[in-house]
């Protein structure tokens, strides 16, 4: 798991055209928030502030954006929240992951169910044969 990222933010008439590292630029005017992907990759992730869109949280001391960026388009194919100005990182799951999962999921059921099996009735009573037989 990657470790959270402290954020700046900036409220901007005009973004920037070059930006900084983990600053995001709001435009209130634009109504438009833009920032440089917080994997470091160097892509500029523009976040349109709208009811469809993304939603701009400012508590008076840092910004929220809501919902989660999921940098789908870029090669890095971050996901991560910008949360009080800071970045946690979201699950990423792969399909080979998930089916990954799902396997080691069937194979802990198969050993517990074979590990916790109980004798039939027959296999019982076998059971008590042999051993007064070898007494
Ligand atoms: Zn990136």
């Amino acid at each position: 798991m990657k470790r959270p990222i402290a954020f700046n933010h900036e409220f901007v008439e005009f973004i920037p055209e070059k930006l900084a590292e983990r600053t995001i630029y709001v435009s209130i005017n634009y109504a438009t928030a833009t920032h440089k992907c917080a994997c470091g990759c160097g892509a500029e992730v523009v976040t349109p502030i709208s009811p469809t869109d993304w939603k701009l949280m400012f508590d008076g001391r840092s910004v929220s954006l809501h919902p989660s960026i999921g940098n789908w388009s870029l090669k890095c194919r971050s996901h991560y929240w910008i949360k009080n100005d800071r970045i946690s990182w979201a699950e990423d799951w792969s399909p080979e992951r998930v089916a990954a999962f799902r396997g080691q999921k069937k194979t802990i059921r198969i050993t517990s169910s074979s590990s916790k099996r109980k004798l039939n009735p027959l296999e019982m009573l076998w059971k008590l044969v042999t051993d007064a037989i070898c007494k």
